[in-house]
């Protein structure tokens, strides 16, 4: 399992310049997560179609080149240069090479070969004249001048060479990936072994989909765009449902939780008002740390460790709970699950409109970044509330207002952080 004893966490975040848990600022906080975590090593062979989204656990170094031999780019006459002068000339045509169907022979001096796009370039041939200049009568083809050595040949290993490595464990395999380990000729191929997610939400106003909702009630929310925003990373998802704030039922929703994950998230039970109990169970089961985070929405998380489990517990508002899981979750689960590679890219953008915002905490305002005229711009979106669902639902964007910035003017530049590919 994971390198790091159940003591260590504190050693570990205590360790991080500027760490103050009543105070900590969002890079300090993601800097002592990160602090703590150590990717899983444990490994498996999948089939190469089921390798998709999943994180790279070997180097791939190609056995062949690919393409395997010199073949042409398109249809028409593979020639010697040599042969072309600075008049039209006149060849004569000794054969067909086809895709998959080689022409045996070779092209001696005066002679020219048709051949098709992918076809394997003759003995002989170093170029391939487009049908479309050539003028065929019988065996006889007239090629314009000006053709050139190499032209509209696709060189052996031009794609991938032999021995060359070319992708490397921690990657996250994409489509393109996928395709280019199969043009190797791979079937099989080793990844990390997915990252086993646990999560469930508490709540005593919760009711689940499907109850009818009682007076004060509302309906679980955050448990589904938990879900959500696991399935896109490609870890194993455990649902353990609505937990009651009562110690017994937490205790017995963390023991499960710990026995089985890699990581165990929570929603809601880390304010101020509820978090003295949470505090005394998290002591009891492992090691938890509580932090105020300046960051808003967002402000109370927990970070921690639950016998081999690390520990999320995310705010109860569900905008929070998006804002968290994206600026400290998603990366963490990326970094543990073995991935390497950059977090989320911030761009910049035209701040359309005057933003509040008071230094001394990172805000992540809602935002519609839209083309004003060749010129990206962007705008907050209506009710920007932590508990106002609708504000992501109808975003594009986080507009991130960095810890030591005041208002923002109308033109100002700001970061966003667009949700295209994240949600
Ligand atoms: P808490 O952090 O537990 O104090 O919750 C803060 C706010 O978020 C309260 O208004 C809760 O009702 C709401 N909330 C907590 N958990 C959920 C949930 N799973 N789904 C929807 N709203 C929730
Ligand atoms: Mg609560």
């Amino acid at each position: 399992m994971n390198a790091i004893g159940p003591s260590s966490i504190a050693q570990a975040v205590s360790c991080v310049d500027g760490y103050d848990p009543d105070a900590l600022r969002v890079d300090k906080a993601a800097e002592a997560i990160r602090a703590c975590l150590s990717p899983i090593v444990e490994s498996e062979r999948v089939p190469v179609r089921d390798a998709l989204g999943r994180v790279l656990a070997q180097d791939i170094v190609p056995a062949i080149n690919v393409p395997g031999h010199d073949n042409s780019a398109m249809d028409g006459f593979a020639i010697r240069s040599s042969d072309v002068k600075s008049q039209e000339s006149h060849l004569k045509q000794i054969g067909t090479a086809l895709a998959g169907k080689p022409f045996a022979g070779a092209v001696g001096a005066g002679e020219c070969v048709r051949i098709m796009t992918g076809a394997v370039m003759p003995k002989g041939a170093d170029a391939v004249v487009v049908q479309e200049v050539c003028r065929a009568q019988g065996d006889r083809v007239a090629i314009p001048p000006g053709q050139k050595a190499g032209q509209n040949v696709r060189a052996a290993g031009e794609d991938l060479k032999a021995g060359v490595p070319v992708l490397e464990p921690g990657r996250a395999l994409g489509a393109a990936d996928i395709g280019l380990i199969a043009s190797l000729g791979l079937g099989e191929l080793r990844v990390k072994r997915r990252l086993r997610v646990a999560f469930f939400s508490t709540g005593d106003e919760l009711a689940s989909i499907g109850a009818p909702l009682q007076e004060g009630q509302v309906y679980d929310s955050n448990r589904y765009t938990l879900h959500g925003m696991l399935a896109r990373l490609g870890v194993e998802i455990q649902d353990l449902g609505v937990v009651r704030d009562d110690p017994e039922a937490l205790e017995a929703a963390f023991r499960k939780a710990a026995a089985g994950a890699d990581a165990i998230i929570t929603t809601g039970g880390v304010s101020v008002g509820e978090a003295d109990f949470v505090k005394q169970l998290m002591a009891k089961l492992g090691e938890v740390l509580f932090w105020k985070i300046a960051m808003r929405p967002g402000r109370p998380m927990a970070f921690g460790r639950i016998g081999n489990a690390f520990l999320f517990g995310l705010p109860g508002n569900p905008v929070a709970v998006m804002v968290t899981f994206y600026q400290f979750v998603r990366e963490a689960l990326l970094h543990l699950s073995g991935r390497t590679g950059p977090g989320v890219p911030k761009l910049s953008a035209l701040s359309a409109q005057t933003i509040r915002k008071v230094a001394g905490r990172t805000k992540y305002q809602r935002g519609i970044v839209f083309d004003d005229g060749g010129v990206w711009k962007v705008r907050t979106n209506g009710q920007q509330g932590s508990g106002v669902l609708r504000s992501m639902s109808e975003a594009n964007c986080f507009i991130v207002l960095e810890h030591d910035r005041g208002y923002v003017q109308p033109g100002e530049p700001v970061q966003v952080q667009l949700f295209e590919g994240l949600t």
